[in-house]
């Protein structure tokens, strides 16, 4: 388990799980609390959800000397021990309170989901899984147990799990949960075309795109089995429809389409689709790619002013890096070529800090393209960073 994932999820479960509490707490008890009782409950939680752990725990330890036995009281510590790590201590509260005769369904749900969380933080993610199943349709926490299997299913990479898991979310709240279900299409998708299955393959883009037809990553998919199916015009023509819904990811697939070129032995459709991806996308990396076709065909010429245009109208950094690379070739051991040495050496320094991915939901930055997140784990969040670099 990624602990990057842990630390961003924790906060948000424990204090939805509190709320869960609580609302459980008001529709099955409400008015049932001694006022003592209720005050420390409210305070304890108050404590919790401001990170004052310490707060928390002598508010507590000082309720457990009178109502030792309270159910809410147990919870209360059992949340606060894992909270603070201390997996062991939660766990053998909650174990000793699933015990307790009496419990109405609804309390036994919540402690079930409490110490399937324990299992959860403690890397026992076969345990926690068997409990959330437990929690079944009709049950106050069926929602956060199903938000719970998910993580557990998407840590194992069981897609099929998760997208059954992740159905029966759509279907109980008011959530959209059909892009993120593609995403694990896809992701199979990609296990079936590595195994040498692409009819299956083929299958689950489709089922992708009928889930979000705007999926860039089943598109992408899409054309690749096109092109292993040799037919390349085909696949450029799909890759090319990320020119209206994704132009942020038609750098991600301008290497597959010179591939099929060349497979077609027509450079010019790679230089069309590059044109034509610079009109749709501000992603500097396809203009660089232009500018590497010219001077790749001995365009040398097209290529600068290719460049020039560009910087002009831009005022791109990569543009002007590209540029005096060019320069400093075409003028070597002159007095210029020193200078323009020392400004590539300045702008190549600016470029280098600031190339890559980035999430648009929580500002994770990575080198390489990450379909789910590794900071938040939202999906299709990460998109180039190249693509805003400006002087002005
Ligand atoms: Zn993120």
């Amino acid at each position: 388990m990624d602990p990057i994932w842990l630390l961003a999820l924790l906060p948000l479960a424990v204090i939805s799980g509190w709320l869960a509490a609580w609302r459980t707490h008001s529709h099955v008890q409400r008015g049932s609390l001694p006022a003592p009782m209720s005050e420390t409950y409210y305070r304890s939680i108050n404590f919790l959800a401001n990170d004052q752990h310490d707060q928390a725990l002598d508010v507590l330890a000082k309720a457990l000397e009178d109502y030792d036995e309270s159910l809410e009281i147990q919870l209360a510590l059992g949340t606060l021990f894992r909270r603070r790590g201390e997996i062991e201590r939660a766990t053998q509260i909650h174990q000793s309170l699933i015990a307790r005769p009496g419990l109405s369904r609804d309390q036994k749900s919540e402690v079930l989901f409490e110490l399937a969380s324990d299992y959860f933080k403690a890397g026992m993610l076969d345990r926690s899984e068997n409990l959330l199943l437990e929690l079944g349709v009709g049950d106050g926490f069926r929602e956060p147990a199903l938000r719970l299997l998910i993580q557990i299913y998407e840590s194992g990479k069981e897609w099929e799990r998760a997208i059954a898991a992740a159905g029966h979310l759509d279907r109980l709240t008011p959530e959209t949960w059909g892009p993120v279900i593609a995403q694990y299409h896809c992701e199979l998708g990609e296990r079936d075309l590595s195994g040498g299955d692409y009819r299956a393959a083929k299958a689950r883009a489709d089922n992708a795109l009928k889930l979000n037809r705007n999926c860039a990553r089943a598109v992408i998919l899409r054309g690749r089995l096109d092109a292993l199916a040799g037919s390349h015009r085909q696949a450029v023509k799909t890759w090319m429809g990320l020119c209206d819904d994704h132009p942020e990811m038609l750098h991600e697939v301008a290497g597959l389409v010179r591939a099929s070129s060349e497979s077609l032995g027509q450079q010019e459709v790679y230089a069309e689709f590059l044109k034509q991806a610079v009109e749709a996308s501000s992603d500097e990396r396809l203009h660089l790619l232009l500018v590497d076709h010219f001077s790749g065909q001995g365009r040398t010429e097209d290529a600068e002013m290719q460049l020039l245009s560009w910087v002009e109208e831009k005022a791109s950094l990569s543009g002007l890096h590209r540029l005096l690379e060019i320069r400093v070739d075409r003028e070597p051991g002159s007095t210029s070529e020193r200078d323009y040495q020392l400004v590539r050496k300045v702008t190549g320094k600016l470029l280098a800090d600031r190339v890559g991915y980035e999430c648009r939901f929580c500002g994770f930055q990575g080198k390489s393209l990450h379909w789910q997140c590794p900071g938040c784990r939202h999906w299709d969040t990460t998109a180039p960073r190249v693509a805003t670099l400006k002087l002005s």
